[in-house]
């Protein structure tokens, strides 16, 4: 039987992976451990090497039915099964479909925290965002010093949310997996259409003239 994904994360809640890729607990790490910490807050559901949350996390009163219900992240083994590895929380890792067909599967597992460490410091969502949106930029030969003065400044949990439907219109998904170039294309293709770019003032103005109440009965209320 598959280990529930809330023990996984009950291993690894308190662990940290050092700058030598040595796995510390969290309270036992030194300045100069440079450390990750493996998970986030209890309620906060990512990838453990690039962060990329789910696209939707249902609502559940207990922590290991929120865990348990994730259908973003896969159980990745740091010593493959095929090598002796054990089905423990202790041998596995949580990690998006796109990290665990990247992650290595040597017989040493250094090397596997090694390659988190990496992803977390060099290659996480955030930083891989902005290299594919500077790369989606390039292929579209949209000028990216014009882009960056017309960035849309989006800052609230709702204007993300308007962002992610937008996008949702625009992308198409490869099976359940949504590509880097579709999401950073369809972004810049957000950005540079006046029509779209109007539509997103005017939605923002209207919502400025919500009282907060209001809107924190839509927000909470459903
Ligand atoms: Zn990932």
């Amino acid at each position: 039987m598959a280990v529930p994904k809330y023990k996984i994360y009950e291993y690894w809640r308190d662990k940290a992976i050092t700058r030598s890729f040595q796995v510390k607990r969290l309270c036992d790490c030194t300045p100069e451990d440079d450390e990750v910490q493996v998970t986030g807050a209890p309620d906060e559901i990512f990838c453990w090497a690039c962060q990329i949350p789910p696209y939707a996390q249902g609502e559940h009163r207990k922590l290991s039915a929120l865990w348990n219900s994730d259908g973003l992240l896969q159980r990745a083994h740091i010593l493959a099964s095929s090598k002796g590895g054990e089905n423990l929380p202790s041998n596995m890792f949580l990690l998006c479909p796109q990290c665990h067909a990247e992650s290595p599967d040597t017989t040493n597992p250094r090397n596997f925290f090694a390659w988190v460490y990496y992803k977390r410091t060099h290659e996480n969502f955030a930083m891989t965002m902005q290299k594919d949106f500077i790369k989606a930029a390039e292929i579209l030969n949209v000028d990216m010093r014009e882009l960056e003065t017309q960035l849309p400044t989006v800052q609230t949990a709702e204007e993300l949310s308007y962002l992610r439907e937008e996008m949702v219109r625009r992308c198409a998904m490869h099976g359940t997996f949504l590509a880097p170039m579709t999401k950073m294309m369809a972004m810049v293709d957000w950005m540079t259409d006046e029509e779209s770019q109007r539509e997103f003032a005017r939605w923002r103005k209207n919502r400025a003239a919500v009282p907060r109440e209001r809107e924190a009965e839509e927000t909470y209320i459903k």
